[in-house]
């Protein structure tokens, strides 16, 4: 689904920083892959270089076998749809309802309105929001909102759903609920889901995989329990152990 080859990003200024080192990273489709480090270790340089927001100075990400970097215009264009990806702080528009946030990338691709209102009706049930259609963001939890982020995302049907510290700002009930969401995305609608986070508690309850970077590299992966478990590497003793029981 997703396989990244030895990716590297260097942000180049008065001095160098080496943000990504020789990445390699295979998703499978339907997996839920967790990528966890400590702050500044690189975990949204490699979200932003996957969602095309970024470019790596070397390497390769492939998509459905498709080098990302090396294709442009209506190609990438389409490529771009498979992917979903919801920002931490959910980045919504605070003048349009929830309906109109939801249905922005629909109007942008010029999908008809017909098509776009019985969409948007699907996504608001899907994430629950159905009663909150005619609302402003400013009127919602920071749970709700994340649910709208997310019903954006999914608008044009993507592959792969990119979350970059999908709850870093909610309560721990409501991360409960929005992993839940995830998760049910995840088996009901067969989208794969790759979460970028610091929360070792929700790499333990969301994913069946999982990536620890830390400077750059990654430093270990594999199956969540079994990294869990057995944890080689020092940043992933130190993670479980500031983690505690969560
Ligand atoms: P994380 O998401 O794990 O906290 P980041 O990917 O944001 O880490 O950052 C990784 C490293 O790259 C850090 O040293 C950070 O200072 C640096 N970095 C991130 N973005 C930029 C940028 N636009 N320009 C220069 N350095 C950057």
């Amino acid at each position: 689904m997703i396989r990244i080859e030895h990716l590297s990003k260097t942000y180049s200024g008065k001095t160098e920083v080496a943000a990504l080192k020789d990445i390699s990273l295979h998703v499978q489709p339907g997996d839920i892959y967790g990528i966890i480090g400590m702050s500044g270790a690189g975990k949204s340089t490699l979200l932003r270089c996957i969602s095309l927001l970024d470019r790596p100075s070397s390497g390769s990400i492939y998509l459905d076998g498709k080098d990302m970097n090396t294709i442009s215009g209506k190609e990438l264009q389409q490529l771009r749809k498979q992917l979903g990806v919801i920002f931490q702080g959910y980045n919504l528009l605070m003048q349009k309802t929830i309906r109109k946030n939801i249905a922005f990338p629909l109007e942008l691709s010029k999908t008809p309105k017909d098509e776009i209102k019985r969409r948007v009706d699907e996504l608001l049930e899907i994430v629950g929001l159905s009663d909150k259609a005619e609302a402003y963001p400013s009127q919602l939890s920071g749970g709700q909102r994340q649910r709208v982020a997310i019903a954006r995302a999914l608008a044009s049907n993507p592959k792969v759903l990119l979350c970059d510290e999908p709850t870093s700002a909610l309560d721990p009930l409501t991360t409960r609920s929005i992993l839940e969401l995830l998760r049910d995305i995840n088996q009901k609608l067969g989208v794969t889901i790759i979460v970028i986070t610091h929360e070792l508690g929700v790499v333990r309850t969301l994913c069946q995989k999982v990536a620890v970077i830390d400077s750059g590299l990654i430093v270990e992966q594999g199956l969540t329990r079994e990294v869990m478990d057995e944890p080689k590497h020092e940043i992933t003793k130190l993670l479980i152990s500031t983690a505690g029981g969560r």
